[in-house]
């Protein structure tokens, strides 16, 4: 069987996988990918497949790096079956029409941009509509369930315990005469983390697709960041001041509800004003009272209490612009939950052009900050950051509080390995930044003796096949090319062109720069390239 690695390769977003056996075609994941305009180009890239070949989607958890692309898919054809929790359906419908909304606002916007520039308008990603159009496809299955997809191939969701619903999944194929095993780890929960149960365990495998987001680093326990968050808040009371918290709105932003919940509950804490400014993290909350089946023990016996785990006494939600102003508003000490979680996009922004610049506030960094986002500059250090066109000087208080992330540190992924037994497993190391999924690789093949790889974006590989077939299959490909990547690169090719022609008009309207004699020779060559090509294919 086939592989290629369409995503979530040597950076942490875009998570996609593409198998193939036979003329069977699937993918686990079909995420978007974050973070700068380079990568985010590839979300309108070519597909090494026609959406409407594929049979079905397996997805481990509803986070837009996993889920984000499937409105796209179904737009561009994709009828087959999204396999995947309910509680993770649950979320999709208010992740996938967030992001629906957010693709028509960019596009809205990047119009009017094109219009004053007289370019050329663009289309949004996929719509709102889309998106419902896409949520049809959706079939749910439950945990621990083995559930058979086609001739010689079943799979298995078992907890990943990294949000509500998320799964890693076992996929059993019928290969050479045999039955071989391949594990996806999804995103890796910590343990101990509240709400969500701990990750399950996993002992047989041939080939395993391991995550790494955080493989080379360590968390603090969570004791002691529970510790340190009470101290900031306990600060932020006695300067009267406000505590700023960027949080994702599925899973991060309710276990903070949960931790200072606890925290008032135990008498640690004084009541405070806490604001969940973020009308996504509002409906995520909602999903999470639905689904108490998902819950882990120590949050089913406080409900079973009579407690309410995802509520604090003096909790206020925010859903219009006008009540999120508001708070700041407000002279009280207290503690604002906002999204993004990366301080890139949405309400979290504001919170921090008000706060960034007072020394008595506290900003408190809870989750992944992605290469390139504002969200790092503030955890890198930087003196000022920008934002809306304005320079905004850094002189709150900033904390990193790693105990609270929803993925495993390096202790928690290698523990987790440690359960497989088969020495012969094969590795692919993802979901991390280049560096710190080669970092992993190396440390798994030093303690486990694993054969480990690093995959690159696009790569393919053949799995369980002797070295001869694969090359016999790869020449077989080059003879024959399948009908569709024709087709693909037809709509790549009238991309590229449409671009190049935005770009030459550009050029032309600046005239002056034509009288370089360096850039007249550019020009030439590129026309000869031109006449060239357009003589070959004639
Ligand atoms: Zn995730
Ligand atoms: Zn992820």
């Amino acid at each position: 069987m086939k592989v290629e690695f369409l995503g979530g390769v040597r950076t942490v977003t875009g998570s996609a996988t593409l198998l193939e056996k036979g003329s069977l075609r699937w993918l686990v994941d079909c995420g978007m990918f974050q973070g700068g305009k380079e990568l985010e180009e590839r979300n309108r890239n070519i597909r090494p497949y026609r959406a409407k070949d594929l049979s079905f989607i397996l997805l481990t958890h509803a986070h837009i790096d996993h889920s984000g692309l499937i409105p796209k898919l179904v737009k561009e054809g994709f009828r087959g079956k999204v396999i995947c929790t309910k509680a993770t359906l649950d979320l999709c419908e208010v992740m996938l029409r967030d992001s629906g909304h957010i693709q028509e606002m960019e596009a809205e916007w990047q119009n009017r941009k094109n219009k004053r520039s007289g370019r050329d308008e663009g289309l949004p990603l996929y719509t709102v509509e889309d998106v419902e159009r896409s949520l049809r496809y959706f079939q749910t299955v439950g945990y621990d369930e083995i559930i058979s997809l086609a001739d010689g191939l079943k799979v298995r969701f078992q907890d990943a315990g990294h949000i509500l619903g998320s799964a890693m999944i076992e996929i059993w194929v019928e290969e050479g005469g045999g039955e071989r095993k391949l594990v996806f780890s999804g995103d890796l929960g910590s343990s101990g983390q509240p709400i969500v149960r701990d990750p399950s365990w996993v002992e047989e495998g041939d080939v395993l697709w391991l995550e790494s987001t955080y493989g080379n680093r360590l968390h603090k326990s969570r004791e002691e960041t529970v510790q340190e968050l009470l101290k900031i808040i306990q600060e932020a009371i006695h300067h009267q001041a406000k505590v700023v918290i960027p949080a994702f709105a599925v899973e991060r932003t309710q276990d903070i509800i949960y931790t200072i919940g606890q925290l008032i509950r135990k008498g640690f804490l004084p009541s405070i004003p806490v604001y969940i400014d973020s009308p996504l993290a509002i409906s995520a909350t909602e999903i999470f009272k639905r689904n108490p089946d998902c819950f882990d023990q120590e949050t089913k016996d406080l409900l079973l209490g009579g407690e309410k785990p995802l509520e604090v006494p003096e909790i206020i939600y925010t859903q219009t612009t006008e009540e999120s102003k508001a708070i700041n508003e407000d002279s009280r000490p207290g503690i604002i939950i906002s999204a993004s979680g990366m301080c890139d996009s949405g309400r979290i922004k504001h919170h921090l052009k008000h706060h960034l610049w007072r020394e008595e506030s506290h900003i408190v960094i809870i989750g992944y900050q992605g290469e390139g986002t504002i969200g790092r500059r503030i955890v890198d250090g930087a003196k000022s950051v920008r934002l809306f066109g304005e320079e905004i000087a850094v002189k709150a208080h900033i904390h990193t509080l790693g105990g609270f992330s929803a993925h495993a540190d390096q202790k928690g992924l290698l523990e987790w390995l440690a359960h497989f037994k088969n020495p012969q497993l094969e590795i692919f190391v993802n979901h991390g930044e280049e560096k710190v999924s080669m970092e992993l690789s190396q440390v798994i093949q030093q303690q486990f003796h694993f054969k480990t790889i690093v995959p690159q974006w696009r790569e393919k590989k053949f799995l369980f096949a002797p070295e001869k077939e694969v090359i016999s299959e790869e020449k077989a490909e080059e003879v024959m090319p399948p009908e569709g990547k024709i087709s693909d690169l037809f709509s790549h090719l009238d991309r590229s062109y449409k671009r190049l022609r935005r770009k030459w008009k550009r050029e032309r309207s600046k005239g002056k720069e034509f009288h370089d004699p360096q850039r007249l020779r550019q020009l030439e060559e590129i026309n000869q390239k031109i006449e060239e090509l357009e003589s070959e294919l004639e």
